[in-house]
């Protein structure tokens, strides 16, 4: 298809993160230029379905007035403050006081930044001053996980666990330690049951921590799901059987909510479906439902005394984003969670689940997938080239990203991960929405096994 001017303009001026550079012109950019509700439209006026919220955020969808509303009558008042030396205002106060109150764990103060991965390099540093503040500078190495993903800082995207991000960019750096993915699919042994393996896997952390020195490990970083890894969703076991050896060796338990917080998977946090005991947590994306960027660490009490403790001891606490709090964010946030408590978005997640979850699973069956995965409303169809072997097909065919591209054909937005199509529709979704959505991804499917057979 020839390209549009937009497309054009596009392509002259614009990188695209997470595309293959070198095939973007004949991939030619998917330029959109509205949104209502779960679906978005492209320069022609082309429909589709947002069947993954964006980037697993736009979790209210698109033109909620509420949202419009309230960031409109902030920036009218106060369009910009920040946080430094000791200035505040009031919506980063609300939100805050709100986080407090429906964190997954004790929290006592919220620290503000504007994206996921500055509130997971935000983690790494305050356990680094934590740790100094506590006299034990040599308790700094962070151990992740292989597909984990933690975001592209110099740090964060050390943390994540996938190939692209550490090739060629010089990464991972020093005192990042990766241990097993939780995915019983891909890496569990022949004949191995899920507790066989979730007990290897904990044997492995155990063995690592061991020869690395306990001294030497400050902190483990997870998503409760992982998601831009390809939706990996750990054994019910994982979380409960390696938090134990964390708190033996005095190990603190970042939790990623990133994409799991708000409701996605069916509580408020990703760690109460998955049983972690975290002591701090970061989150972005959904607190605002996507419409201005804002994270933040909620950090305990004793987190915050050693720090205010260090501070007394070398004086500024020598951190913050100019746009860490942005009123905008905040007041948008403190809106988002009063419709998601207004609408309870738990109860509307767990009333979907089990109809996203049919619909995911009769997709076994397609001759593509190999294997589906849900919880809540995220899901990942992992596409295999042999369905009994689960061999995968080369990375080269680019499977995955080519029944996405298919599916935007039928009107339908997912994300190729490999060839792991992820989903994670907004959780306004409608029932007839979201079968509308599976009935697209079959037409893909469809398609697709036309096109790689
Ligand atoms: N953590 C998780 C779990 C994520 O999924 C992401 C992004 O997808 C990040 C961190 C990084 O967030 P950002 O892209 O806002 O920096």
């Amino acid at each position: 298809m020839p390209l549009t001017n937009v497309q054009a303009r596009d392509l002259d001026a614009v990188i695209h993160p997470y595309t293959p550079l070198h095939k973007i012109r004949e991939i030619g950019p998917l330029v959109l230029d509205h949104g209502k509700g779960v679906y978005v439209y492209d320069t022609q006026g082309k429909e589709y379905i947002e069947g993954m919220s964006g980037l697993w955020c736009a979790g209210l969808g698109f033109g909620n007035e509420e949202l419009v509303e309230a960031a409109t009558e902030q920036l009218r008042r106060l369009p910009y403050y920040h946080l430094f030396g000791g200035k505040g205002m009031e919506p980063a106060i609300e939100l805050a006081e709100k986080l407090k109150e429906i964190a997954p764990c004790e929290i006592d103060k919220v620290l503000y930044s504007s994206s996921g991965s500055e509130a997971n390099d935000t983690q790494i540093k305050l356990i680094w001053y934590y740790n100094n503040a506590m006299g034990r500078p040599e308790k700094k190495k962070i151990i992740s996980r292989v597909k984990a993903y933690h975001g592209v800082t110099v740090m964060t995207a050390s943390l994540t666990g996938l190939p692209n991000n550490h090739r060629d960019f010089d990464l991972p750096v020093a005192n990042v330690r990766h241990t097993d993915c939780p995915q019983y699919y891909r890496f569990s042994q022949p004949g191995e049951s899920e507790e066989e393996f979730v007990q290897r896997l904990a044997g492995n952390l155990r063995t690592l921590i061991e020869t690395e020195g306990p001294e030497t490990i400050a902190a483990m970083i997870a998503e409760p799901i992982m998601g831009a890894g390809g939706v990996v969703i750990p054994p019910e076991s994982y979380f409960p059987t390696i938090q134990p050896i964390l708190d033996e060796h005095d190990i603190l338990l970042i939790d990623d909510e990133v994409i799991c917080g708000f409701g996605r998977t069916g509580n408020w946090f990703g760690a109460t479906t998955m049983g972690m005991k975290p002591a701090t947590v970061s989150v972005a994306k959904q607190m605002t439902a996507a419409y201005a960027p804002l994270s933040a660490v909620m950090l305990p009490k004793f987190m915050v005394e050693a720090l205010e403790a260090q501070s007394a001891k070398i004086g500024v606490f020598g951190h913050g984003f100019t746009y860490g709090g942005h009123p905008l964010g905040c007041a948008i946030g403190v809106k988002t969670i009063e419709i998601y408590q207004r609408m309870d978005i738990v109860g509307r997640v767990r009333s979907l689940a089990p109809q996203f979850e049919k619909r995911m699973m009769a997709l076994a069956d397609h001759p593509l997938v190999g294997n589906v995965r849900c919880k809540g409303l995220v899901g990942g169809i992992e596409l295999v080239a042999d369905k009994a072997t689960k061999r995968s097909f080369e990375a080269a065919q680019g499977v995955g990203a080519k029944v996405a591209r298919l599916g935007e054909g039928h009107g339908l937005i997912l994300r190729a991960i490999g060839d792991t199509l992820a989903v994670c529709p907004p959780m306004i979704i409608s029932e007839a929405e979201l079968d509308e959505l599976f009935d697209r991804t079959i037409k893909a499917l469809d398609d697709g096994e036309a096109v790689v057979s």
